[in-house]
């Protein structure tokens, strides 16, 4: 289970239930299926987006934008995170699975090296930041 506490976010009764929520889904959830969940809770919708927010900057979830443009949360399992850094916003994008797992099976193949951890950032242009490239070309 997830602490909180771990995360430097204060435990609250709401924030614990949204996050047990997201721990128990299998599939990514929007603000408003998390709501849905919590009808014997005195919470709001906009408490919902606010600790889901705080979640995500915190990188215990990530987000994915859907066609709709509608904000989906899933819990990240992963022990360890990736970021995606835009150079030109500074936005951070958290991917869900760690991309590099074949990369560190590849380097024990060839060197015999057991990889236990590594830390990888990614630097580049979000996708905001690239259409706004192209039309100031
Ligand atoms: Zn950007
Ligand atoms: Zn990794």
């Amino acid at each position: 289970m997830i602490n909180l506490k771990d995360f430097g976010i204060k435990q609250t009764k709401s924030r614990q239930h949204i996050l047990d929520i997201l721990d128990n889904s299998k599939e990514p959830m929007t603000a408003e299926d998390i709501f849905r969940e919590l009808i014997n809770e005195e919470i709001n919708l906009s408490t919902v987006y606010r600790t889901l927010n705080a979640f995500y900057e915190q990188s215990i979830v990530y987000k994915e934008i859907d066609k709709d443009g509608k904000a989906l949360f899933m819990i990240l399992r992963e022990k360890h995170k990736h970021v995606l850094i835009c150079t030109k916003c500074g936005k951070k994008i958290f991917l869900k699975e760690c991309p590099y797992k074949n990369i560190d099976n590849e380097i024990l193949k060839e060197t015999g090296f057991k990889i236990e951890n590594h830390n990888i950032e990614i630097y580049g242009l979000c996708q905001d930041c690239q259409k706004k490239g192209v039309l100031e070309i």
